[in-house]
């Protein structure tokens, strides 16, 4: 197989069509020779790491960050732009986590939200963050009952994980969610933003950007500093930040089947006639239980911004699992999944006439137990990693971003910052965590 690396040429997507001023920055004409800190990937989880360490050092140091193609450019900029955990994921993990994992994790997510509203506001910037509500919803309820038990169990039993969740009322799902057919319904706390517009806007206060600036080999030099190869030449770095998400197994083998390009699908549906009111929440819905659920961000504009579409290519694996090509589209055949989506399932969309306007891949890093690798690199002194997000990462990295750049100020381990920001142990990686994981995909 080809070196894991992203491709030169990706497609656009709805989010890239408001391009930022330093999309293709290189902030010095050659690539800098030394710095204290390089940071690998410009998607949310490299620039907000670099933010952070900004935020918390004493003395500011000299970072440069290395993108491989255009300012985040990757998932970050081809998402559903949508930060939440379905209640079903936190139920599905009570037999695993027991019900203190879960309100661990539950929290952990309810805080990644503060926490992006926070950078907003303190940045000021402007991304169109909404704090609202998502539905998920099921038009296949077989698997109600199951989470209902466990969800009653935790709840009679006073965790936190139940407390904000709302379910649908069984007689007014249809008028309740405006979905066709819904046959159950839960409601949770979420975020939603433009994150492309988060990450740009960010960076541009911040620091030595590198685009185009494929890295190609990492090796460590007799003094301990990372020696970072591109075909611009070599910087060497004191600490090094893996931010490559699904390339990662490029760059450290340790993750080769642990962290796997997997290929998603996204769509922007726009309405040719203005419909009202406004879908004011954004959903997870699932139309055969087992099957992926698609996810729906409902634009400010009256635009909505779908991902998913599952059902049409999960069959055709080569298409999507070990695929790190975001430079082509899925068939037109599996693109046919989104024509007249919202007219089907929504309730008042009818004479909309809304078309999607735009289709896209992305390519997210999956994991076999869905869970990031957070922390120092198994078995390197001056490095670390967040990585591995599979499709939730806009839940995750806004925190996970706060506690590496504590780690790499430290020189610090996972287990020395997690109680500082409430991180389960579930997103530690550890050679033991990679071993496992290797195994299980064998
Ligand atoms: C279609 C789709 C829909 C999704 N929907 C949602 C959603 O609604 N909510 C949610 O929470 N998450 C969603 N996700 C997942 C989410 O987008 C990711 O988890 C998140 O963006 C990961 O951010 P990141 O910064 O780690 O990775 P990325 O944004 O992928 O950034 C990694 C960067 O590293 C660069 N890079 C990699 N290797 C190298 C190298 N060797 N040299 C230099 N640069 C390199 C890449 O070019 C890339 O820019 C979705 C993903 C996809 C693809």
């Amino acid at each position: 197989m080809k070196q894991i690396l992203p491709v030169s040429n990706p497609v656009t997507s709805y989010w890239l069509s408001q391009p930022h001023k330093y999309s293709n920055l290189r902030s010095t004409q050659d690539l800098p020779k030394e710095c204290d800190i390089a940071i690998l990937g410009s998607g949310m989880a490299g620039v907000t790491t670099a933010y952070h360490i900004f935020k918390q050092a004493e003395t500011a140091p000299h970072i440069v960050l290395l993108e491989a193609r255009q300012l985040c450019s990757g998932a970050t900029a081809r998402n559903g732009g949508h930060s939440k955990i379905k209640l079903s994921t936190l139920a599905s993990q009570v037999p695993k986590l027991g019900s203190d994992g879960v309100d661990e994790l539950q929290a952990f997510v309810q805080g990644v939200i503060a926490n992006l509203k926070q950078v907003v506001e303190d940045e000021e910037l402007d991304c169109e963050l909404e704090i609202r509500r998502s539905f998920d919803v099921q038009l296949d309820n077989t698997e109600l009952a199951s989470l209902k038990e466990i969800f009653d169990k935790s709840r009679k039993a006073g965790h936190m994980w139940t407390k904000d969740v709302g379910f649908a009322l069984p007689q007014f799902l249809e008028q309740v969610t405006s979905i066709r057919g819904a046959q159950s319904a839960e409601s949770v706390p979420c975020a939603s933003l433009w994150p492309y517009k988060f990450v740009t806007q960010l960076l541009e206060r911040l620091l030595n950007v590198q685009t185009m600036t494929p890295v190609t080999l990492i090796s460590v030099l007799p003094d301990g500093r990372n020696a970072i190869t591109t075909p611009r030449g070599v910087l060497k770095a004191k600490n090094l930040v893996f931010a490559t998400n699904a390339y990662t197994a490029g760059l450290l083998p340790q993750f080769k089947d642990v962290i796997v390009p997997v290929r998603g699908m996204a769509t922007h549906i726009v309405p040719k006639v203005p419909v009202h009111p406004h879908l004011s929440h954004t959903y997870n819905i699932t139309f055969r239980s087992g099957q992926s659920a698609d996810y729906l961000n409902p634009r400010p504009d009256g635009s909505i911004v779908v991902g998913g579409g599952g059902p049409a290519f999960k069959s055709d694996r080569p298409s999507w699992f070990n695929n790190f090509d975001d430079s082509t589209r899925f068939s037109s055949e599996v693109e046919q999944y989104w024509e007249k989506y919202m007219q089907r399932n929504f309730l008042g969309w009818e004479d909309s006439q809304a078309e999607p306007e735009l289709v896209w891949t992305g390519i997210m890093g999956a994991t076999p137990d869905s869970w990031p690798h957070v922390g120092r690199v198994p078995g390197r002194e001056n490095e670390w990693v967040l990585a591995g997000f599979n499709g939730g990462g806009m839940s995750f990295i806004p925190t996970v971003a706060k506690a590496i750049a504590k780690m790499v100020i430290e020189g610090s381990d996972f287990d020395d910052v997690k109680a500082d920001f409430g991180m389960p142990d579930i997103f530690a990686t550890s050679t033991e965590r990679l071993r496992e994981a290797f195994a299980e995909t064998q």
